[in-house]
């Protein structure tokens, strides 16, 4: 079993499509072994997306993350860093495949519905982000 970091953005909790997306994620056998509803502040946003600091969509991306609640998770499941970015769907909706989540609720590049780690380290960094270990129950 591995653990992944995933987060419902705010454009996909605004249009009421978060049980839509857990059905999904659920259907897809991860179990989700935390989760809460939030609204980041822009410093929480900037530390989480701090890699991105140098790309010139940095500013427009941490402040679309603050502009309403968010659903933030750890999910499990085999393999479940690669199976949860392969049903979030590639990056830019435009270029996701069929049946993803980006590809069926995705507005934009930017407004992409959903989050996922994308390696090991990453998924690491961002679940002990957002969740103290006695916060996640597998
Ligand atoms: P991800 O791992 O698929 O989420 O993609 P990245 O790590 O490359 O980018 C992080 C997030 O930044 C994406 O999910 C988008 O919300 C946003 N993003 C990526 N590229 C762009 C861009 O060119 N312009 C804007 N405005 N946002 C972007």
């Amino acid at each position: 079993m591995e653990k992944t970091f995933a987060i419902i953005k705010p454009d996909a909790v605004e249009r009421n499509l978060t049980g839509k997306i857990l059905s999904r994620t659920e259907s897809k056998g991860f179990r989700i072994v935390a989760m809460k509803r939030v609204c980041l502040t822009l410093p929480e946003a900037e530390g989480f997306y701090h890699v991105h600091k140098e790309r010139p969509f940095f500013k427009d991306l941490t402040q679309y993350m603050c502009t309403g609640p968010v659903v933030l998770m750890v999910l499990e499941r085999e393999n479940g860093i690669k199976a949860w970015r392969e049903l979030m769907g590639a990056t830019n909706p435009a270029e996701a495949d069929e049946g993803t989540i980006r590809k069926d609720f995705a507005v934009n590049l930017e407004k992409n519905s959903v989050h996922g780690s994308d390696a090991p380290e990453t998924a690491a960094f961002e679940i002990s982000y957002f969740f103290n270990p006695a916060e996640i129950s597998s």
